[in-house]
């Protein structure tokens, strides 16, 4: 099959004007120091799949490679480049990262540039001892950069300086991939290495309608087998690396409108083991708890202000597991003291619940019992509860947990009660009458006090 390769001019015209500027300044900085200058990885594949000329594409994480030296001082070439354009960009933030010779520049909230972040590396291989114009050596130093890479469709690079600017550098048949819809991996013990990949494989089928290749599918499968969860748990200097990426793929996962689909691919590819060996595919019982939470987070932190959502769903996929496993794999992956505190208790309070619940009589025993509890606890535990306790805890959540008692603390005092450590408890008392519907307004509330606290 032909693919077509689109022109720099083509190119050009897909994307935001003032994030074309910049990569044109760019590449002109790099040209006077006598340096090669590509886009690679992501921004490369999204500017391909971008098939209008709508002359709006900003891409928000943009990756230059800077190659092609021949003088041993030029190692640092991607900070320097990055300095210089910070003098043309000074509202950019510049970050420099001396172990790995490689710089950002982050924009914050420009008008123009959104949150732009551009990272600017120094393609690691050895500097040559003749001039690089030469065309095999450039190709050998950018193509080791691009085979590091993941997939064949984040492996692609851009030439952005002249000569031969807009050529694309395709090592791995990553636009025949593009074309074909399909995600394949670059090596085949690349998901032995870095079992994230699996999760980024996953992420990208699922946001581009894309097919994971077969022979990928076969190498995620192996690499799952060799005893994925163990390799990534095992204590040694690369594990928290690991759990941390890990973690951060499936934020990125859980955070996105497309989670749902996501999670039952990794569930088919039984890659939710990464997690938890007993985690072997998605099943019914958990996809309907997280739908349930769903529903949970859309009724109380509809605008995403009391609960991280993403978080919640995590927790809800670990609260799934045995009891004796959630505390363990929350603490791998990292996840937040309360977090990791929650799903410790969760079992505890879940048998509390489940038994107390079913006797309290009255409303105001409900009450005091639920709000022991913070509200993801109480969602965790409605998760696992049958019908008539959800339904409960529900309507503790909708309606009784927002009843206040009829009078405060200054009532109180105008009404001659010397404010001590009973007001509390008078409160309380007030409260659990009002739940209760003994008493339904101020007339009733002050006589009720005077019947219970006599001056
Ligand atoms: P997104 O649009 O989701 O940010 P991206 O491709 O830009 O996608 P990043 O996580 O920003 O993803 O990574 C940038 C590039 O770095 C990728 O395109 C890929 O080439 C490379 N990369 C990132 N993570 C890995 C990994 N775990 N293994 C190999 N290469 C990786």
């Amino acid at each position: 099959e032909d693919v077509e390769i689109p022109t720099l001019g083509e190119l050009r015209d897909r994307l935001n004007p003032k994030l074309w500027e910049l990569l044109t300044k760019a590449s002109a900085q790099a040209k006077q120091r006598g340096w090669h200058l590509y886009l690679v990885g992501g921004a490369v594949r999204d500017l391909l799949l971008a098939k209008e000329a709508s002359g709006s594409l900003l891409i928000q994480d943009i990756d230059l490679v800077v190659d092609g030296f021949h003088k041993a001082a030029d190692v640092g070439a991607g900070v320097e480049l990055a300095k210089a354009l910070q003098q043309l960009y000074p509202a950019a933030r510049l970050e420099i990262h001396g172990a790995f010779q490689t710089a950002a520049l982050l924009w914050h909230k420009d008008p123009e540039l959104d949150s732009l972040w551009v990272d600017i590396a120094t393609a690691r291989t050895e500097f040559y001892p003749y001039p690089a114009a030469n065309p095999e050596v450039e190709a050998s130093s950018i193509r080791q950069d691009l085979y590091r890479r993941d997939f064949t469709i984040n492996a692609l690079a851009l030439r952005l300086t002249p000569p031969r600017a807009g050529k694309l550098l395709d090592f791995f048949g990553g636009l025949l991939d593009l074309q074909a819809k399909q995600i394949r991996v670059l090596h085949a013990n690349s998901f032995i290495e870095d079992p994230t990949r699996i999760y980024r494989g996953v992420r990208f089928a699922v946001r581009f309608g894309f097919k994971i290749e077969q022979q990928t599918e076969e190498y995620i499968r192996y690499a799952i087998n060799s005893g994925v969860y163990d390799r990534t748990t095992k204590e040694n200097h690369k594990t928290p690396a690991l759990q941390t990426r890990l973690k951060a793929e499936i934020k990125h996962i859980l955070e996105a409108t497309y989670w749902q689909a996501a999670l039952e691919l990794l569930g088919d590819l039984g890659a939710l083991q990464c997690i938890h060996p007993s985690l072997k595919t998605l099943d019914e019982e958990l996809l309907r708890q997280l739908r349930l939470l769903e529903r949970c987070l859309r009724k109380f932190d509809p605008e995403q202000t009391l609960l991280t959502h993403w978080q919640m769903r995590l927790e809800a996929m670990i609260a799934y597991l045995a009891p004796a496993y959630r505390a363990k794999v929350a603490k791998n992956l990292q996840l937040q003291e309360d977090s990791i505190e929650r799903l410790q208790k969760l079992a505890q309070a879940q048998i509390e619940i489940t038994n107390a619940l079913p006797t309290c009589q009255l409303t105001s025993q409900v009450v005091k019992l639920l709000r022991a509890y913070d509200l993801p606890m109480l969602i965790l535990v409605a998760l696992h509860s049958s019908r008539p306790i959800r339904k409960l805890l529900w309507h503790y959540l909708t309606v009784w947990a927002n009843i206040e008692p009829i009078l405060n603390g200054n009532d109180l005092k105008k009404l001659g009660y010397k404010p001590g450590p009973q007001y509390r408890q008078m409160l309380d008392e007030l409260l659990a009458a009002t739940l209760d519907g003994e008493i339904r307004d101020r007339t009733q509330a002050e006589k009720f006090l005077a019947q219970h606290y006599p001056q």
